[in-house]
């Protein structure tokens, strides 16, 4: 039988790439977690996707009753077989806005939707993941939990957790904030990939040994014309991947980013638990300006390699609290 893997956010952008690349590969069964069912069978038709490839199942990140829904609902699609991989890739981006949006459950959206809503998956997924013969359990990470770039250090608003206490003082509406300051939109992007982050390193030190799951992150290179830049400028979105593919060398096109996404789950190089991968070098796109946008062809292609994460990542006493407070917010085990 083929591996299951799901995929969060897999209707657009690295998540669409990432279920093309598993799909071709043949024996993998994609269960595309989306919060839009129709837009992602229209989606697997454009990309031509063998029926037999995949499974749309609705999931919608900012209820964490949708997350328990469709935990419910999976491991009942999956009463037979193992899951063995999930990859934790949705995210939104909201640079723009001067005031928060609220989730369901009334997480500032970006903290909702990227942190918590992920972390609620994950545990209800665990128990059955790692019965698999090789169980995987990704999170899509962020350059800004580098310690080696130009994005994560340098680019303001930097993220900054301070001491967790927005998350101590309830963490849902009015307080927007991981540190409880006023909100902002970019920080709380950037804070909610901290997070990630920190997850997976938790995860690894808690449940690696006992379960055998091999935890990682990975920055997949910057894709500056997924639809994650929606709500940016015109002029940024043309201006940005010549930056990042001229300036800093992160660019990366979609296809090539999707193949390493799905690397860190079909690779068996990618089998190191705790990791947090990153592609070193020249993507394999020479990028092209096609109607103000970057497109490209060609190259070397990038190598992987284990990337070292910021001091805010590593922090461990601050990871500790992060999961004792994420797990009584999300009411996770
Ligand atoms: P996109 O905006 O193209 O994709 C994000 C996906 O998340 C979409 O499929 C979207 O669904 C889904 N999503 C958003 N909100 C929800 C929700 N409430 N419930 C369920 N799904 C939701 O962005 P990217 O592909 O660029 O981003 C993918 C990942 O890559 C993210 O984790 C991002 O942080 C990370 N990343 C991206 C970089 C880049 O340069 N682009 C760089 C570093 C990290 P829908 O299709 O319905 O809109």
């Amino acid at each position: 039988t083929k591996k299951l893997v799901v995929v969060t956010g897999a209707s657009s952008g690295l998540g669409k790439a990432c279920v093309k690349a598993l799909a071709n590969k043949g024996d993998y069964l994609v269960v595309c977690a989306v919060r839009d069912p129709e837009k992602m069978k229209t989606v697997a038709d454009e990309l031509g996707l063998p029926p037999s490839s995949y499974k749309i199942m609705e999931l919608e990140l900012a209820s964490l009753s949708s997350v328990r829904q469709f935990a419910k609902q999976l491991k009942a699609f999956a009463a037979n077989r193992s899951i063995d991989s999930l990859i934790c890739n949705a995210a939104v981006y909201q640079p723009a806005k001067l005031v928060p949006n609220w989730t369901e459950d009334g997480f500032e959206m970006q903290l909702g939707v990227n942190h918590m809503g992920h972390f609620l998956l994950v545990s209800l997924l665990m128990d059955t993941i790692k019965k698999a013969k090789d169980p995987r359990v990704v999170i899509v990470g962020s350059i800004t939990g580098n310690t080696n770039s130009i994005g994560g250090g340098l680019v303001w608003p930097r993220a900054d957790l301070g001491t967790l206490g927005g998350l101590e003082k309830g963490g849902v509406k009015p307080v927007a904030m991981i540190d409880g300051k006023p909100f902002n939109g970019a920080k709380a992007y950037k804070d909610s990939k901290v997070l990630n982050m920190m997850t997976v390193n938790e995860l690894h030190r808690r449940y690696h040994k006992s379960t055998g799951i091999t935890f990682t992150s990975m920055y997949p290179g910057c894709i500056a014309e997924t639809a994650l830049f929606r709500e940016k400028r015109q002029w940024f979105r043309t201006i940005f991947p010549l930056f990042m593919r001229y300036v800093t060398g992160g660019y990366v096109g979609e296809d090539e980013a999707g193949e390493r996404l799905a690397a860190t789950v079909a690779d068996p190089a990618c089998k190191k638990s705790g990791v947090y991968w990153s592609w070193n070098g020249n993507a394999k796109q020479v990028g092209v300006l096609k109607d103000g946008i970057v497109v490209g062809a060609g190259g070397a292609g990038g190598e992987m390699f284990e990337n070292e994460q910021s001091d805010m990542v590593k922090d461990q006493a601050r990871a500790e609290k992060m999961w004792e407070l994420s797990t009584q917010l999300t009411g996770a085990k």
